[in-house]
């Protein structure tokens, strides 16, 4: 059984239709890469898995559980969290109040402190700076605060939205190794991105969505090799 499966799902902004019968599931400690071009639905399908955009069509299933109708806060409640694209730290707040925003609503004081120690072992630059105000951190080290705050509520599958956006180089590199980390430290993932060659590479398997349909699904090195996302996504013909 699938940990996350999205049965036939569409979504509707007014008249616009955004998804169109987007079928796809992440196993229990896979990596899932969803890729495609700009306005192609990958935010989309991302708020519809966590519940804020709702569906027209379609299922959503979590743990065996049919989620289509559950409200967003009881997602977060049963493991599905998700770090947002354009990263929303809070800017006012110091890095370990905006962790501490990720885990507000646990109780289990023993797992949350070790749960910190494991943030700041996967981002050191944390560590050195949990009393700054994130609002004054870079592009990099704001996404790192991003995916710390959602690693602190103990998600059992960590919705990623373009991690590597506007990031510097070596900033992209180092994301997608602690997002491999993080997941080896058994959480499953699902990410979406525009840079195909790192999501494909760091990810078991992947889908490409094309104006809000599926259009391709494989292993990442399955489609990493195909002709056609080549030339469409990674730059050479
Ligand atoms: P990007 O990488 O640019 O964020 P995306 O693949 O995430 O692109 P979506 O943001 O999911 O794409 O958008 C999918 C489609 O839905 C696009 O045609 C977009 O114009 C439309 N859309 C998205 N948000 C809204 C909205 N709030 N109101 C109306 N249409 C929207």
């Amino acid at each position: 059984m699938a940990l996350l499966e999205l049965n036939n799902m569409s979504v509707h902004y007014g008249r616009i239709q955004a998804l169109t019968g987007v079928s796809l599931h992440v196993e229990q400690g896979e990596i899932v890469s969803l890729i495609g071009a700009n306005g192609a639905g990958k935010s989309t399908t991302m708020r519809a898995i966590s519940g804020v955009r709702p569906l027209s069509g379609g299922t959503i299933r979590f743990d065996g559980e049919d989620i289509t109708k559950l409200r967003a806060d009881l997602r977060v409640v049963r493991g599905i969290c998700q770090s947002p694209e354009g990263r929303g730290v809070f800017p006012g707040m110091t890095v370990l109040e905006n962790l501490e925003m990720g885990c507000y609503t646990r109780k289990d004081k023993a797992a949350i402190a070790q749960d910190f120690e494991r943030v700041f072992e996967l981002f050191p630059r944390l560590a050195e700076r949990k009393s700054q105000v994130g609002g004054t951190m870079s592009g990099g080290e704001q996404q790192m605060v991003a995916i710390g705050r959602a690693l602190m509520a103990r998600p059992r599958v960590l919705l990623l939205d373009e991690p590597s956006m506007g990031l510097a180089p070596q900033f992209i590199q180092q994301i997608f190794r602690i997002i491999r980390e993080i997941n080896e430290q058994g959480t499953t993932v699902l990410l979406v991105e525009q840079n195909a060659q790192q999501a494909l590479s760091r990810a078991h398997r992947g889908y490409v969505l094309e104006t809000g349909r599926i259009v391709k699904e494989g292993t990442g090195a399955e489609l990493l090799a195909d002709p056609s996302i080549k030339e469409a996504y990674l730059g050479v013909a």
